[in-house]
């Protein structure tokens, strides 16, 4: 049986993770920036994901993405393997976070292989594993998806700089946070990092800045989506990876790349995102209906109308 292409393919870890707020902690939760992206764009469309776990993965955590008609064909699952994972801390002002401990266990040699049904797909989002791993999925692309969007994140930036940069070139769009485009790009200014951004074979160049909303340039314009003012943040981990996640999803299922595609795309983009934000792993975005997803949507376009 021939299997479906993906509408749009997303590599990332998926993992373990131990996150304490001032608000609770959890321990061994479904984590990894591939869970969290593909979560969100299945909001919109229907992504396959590429990613290493190791036999201590909980099976519930498959079957939670499994019913969302989430594609799991390029999983790989290491015998005797660990599973990637994370412990982080965040602050009072939930903006600070830190990370405890790094695990990378089977994402450390992880040798990505792209399913054969995997690799006409249009849509592909290189979300966080290291930045090798991410040039070679690309390379497996049989040809250059339309829209290609990286992510990175402080991790790789210190460790594999010049890797990060290759990455930065060779994708449409390379997402990054405020504090990432600071490091990269050794400015302390955005504009700058965006500039610099673009410079770099980029048509456009989005700077996220956590619950204060993001900014898109262009050569040309620049818009400024904000933060939803939500009331109850009780874990913002992920918030980056639903956003990219949301963001891509909601280009593959429109398939047309143009500047207000993106400013819509962004405002969708931080609404999952916000979502996201209220519980810890993905329980928030487990009961989320579409409904939820259009009033904030329509409060957004109140909040920014003047
Ligand atoms: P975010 O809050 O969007 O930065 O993403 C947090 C997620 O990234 C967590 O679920 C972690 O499991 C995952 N993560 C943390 N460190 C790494 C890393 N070095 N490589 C890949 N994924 C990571």
């Amino acid at each position: 049986m021939l299997m479906a292409t993906p509408d749009l393919v997303i590599i990332g870890s998926m993992g373990l993770d131990d996150v304490k707020t001032p608000f609770g902690e959890v321990k061994n939760a479904l984590g990894g920036s591939a869970s969290y992206a593909s979560y969100a764009a299945s909001f919109f469309s229907k992504p396959g994901i590429v990613s290493v776990i190791g036999d201590d993965f909980p099976q519930g955590h498959l079957e939670l993405l499994q019913k969302r008609g989430i594609n799991l064909d390029g999983i790989e699952k290491k015998a005797n393997g660990k599973t990637f994972r994370w412990n982080g801390l965040y602050e009072y002002d939930v903006n600070v976070a830190h990370t405890l401990k790094t695990e990378l266990n089977v994402l450390a040699d992880f040798k990505p292989k792209l399913p054969e049904n995997y690799r006409d797909s249009e849509f592909l989002f290189l979300g966080n594993v290291p930045p090798e791993e991410q040039l070679d999925v690309l390379s497996q692309m049989r040809a250059r998806p339309k829209l290609t969007v990286s992510d990175t994140m402080d991790f790789y930036i210190k460790s594999k700089k010049e890797k990060v940069l290759e990455v930065v070139k060779k994708a449409d769009i390379a997402l990054m946070n405020d504090s990432e485009a600071r490091m990269l790009f050794n400015t302390h200014n955005l504009i700058k990092a965006a500039r610099e951004i673009l410079k770099l074979d980029s048509e456009y160049a989005i700077i996220k800045k956590g619950e204060h909303g993001a900014l898109l340039f262009t050569d040309h314009s620049h818009f400024s989506a904000p933060g939803y003012p939500l009331e109850d943040v009780v874990d913002p981990t992920g918030c980056g990876d639903c956003f990219a996640g949301a963001l891509m999803g909601y280009f593959a299922s429109h398939k047309e790349i143009s500047e207000a595609r993106f400013r819509k795309g962004i405002i969708y983009a931080s609404v999952i995102a916000s979502f996201n934000a209220e519980g810890f792993s993905l329980s928030r975005l487990q009961r989320l209906t579409n409904d939820e997803i259009e009033k904030r949507y329509g409060e957004m376009k109140k909040i920014v109308e003047f």
